[in-house]
């Protein structure tokens, strides 16, 4: 299945481990992250099978700078003609193609399984993508006028420059990104690069309205998913 549709307007577009997204809207597409390299054709596929042309996806928004995120963001920008938005702090990153930051895993991931994915990701930390430039730098708590109005969350931890989105429509809808994971169970993501700024995040995200969460890796929450980030990271870390 190319893409999946979530709520009216926003689709899931899975490229094997990580998900990327497509809102569909009149004023102009908005897509969100790019997968690994050689994904661009995958998403471009999922925008036909919508009836939508490249040219649709107007908007470019990157979660952060890893390799499983912005690995086609320059193809895919190039095919498209889309605007790119990233955080400042990971702008270096996506602007080299390269100089992926390193994590430390998570707190109780300690099984084989995921051991081996943290290999597979310190392996893509080596990587480089293509250098996408970035057209537009979006802090924490930018408004941005994209389908009708998307809230840029700063929410770093997993990367220096992670941002979550918040779209305030069908019950507020959430792109965590890869501040949490939802492979199974709603949890850490297996790395961060700072777990207690990544916890601040995550009761910070917890306290916003919304009731769907998608994420970089897993399936999307689809009723009250800010009820289940409060259960999971109850309060907020002083400090
Ligand atoms: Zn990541
Ligand atoms: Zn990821």
């Amino acid at each position: 299945m190319p893409a999946e549709q979530l709520v009216p307007g926003l689709h899931a577009i899975s490229l094997g481990f990580v998900n990327a997204f497509y809102i569909d809207h009149p004023d102009g597409g908005v897509l969100i992250d790019t997968g690994l390299p050689k994904n661009a054709s995958k998403i471009l596929a999922a925008l036909a099978a919508l009836g939508r042309k490249p040219g649709d996806g107007r908007h470019l928004l990157l979660t952060h700078a890893h390799a499983d995120h912005i690995g086609s963001a320059a193809a895919l920008a190039k095919a498209t003609g889309a605007r790119t938005y990233m955080h400042p702090l990971d702008v270096p990153v996506a602007e080299a193609g390269g100089g992926f930051r390193p994590m430390r895993a998570a707190p109780g991931v300690t099984n084989h399984l995921v051991a081996a994915l943290i290999r597979f990701r310190t392996n893509t930390l080596k990587m480089t993508v293509d250098p996408c430039p970035i057209d537009q730098r979006v802090e924490d708590g930018a408004r941005l006028p994209l389908a009708g109005g998307i809230t840029a969350v700063h929410a770093p931890g997993h990367c220096l420059g992670q941002l979550a989105f918040l779209w305030p429509r069908h019950g507020g809808v959430l792109f965590a990104a890869d501040s949490a994971a939802h492979t199974g169970k709603l949890d850490w993501n297996i790395a961060y690069e700072d777990i207690l700024e990544g916890e601040r995040s995550l009761r910070k995200l917890a306290e916003l309205p919304f009731s769907v969460a998608c994420f970089g890796h897993g399936k999307p929450i689809l009723r009250d998913a800010a009820g289940r980030f409060r259960e999971r990271w109850p309060g907020r870390l002083v400090g």
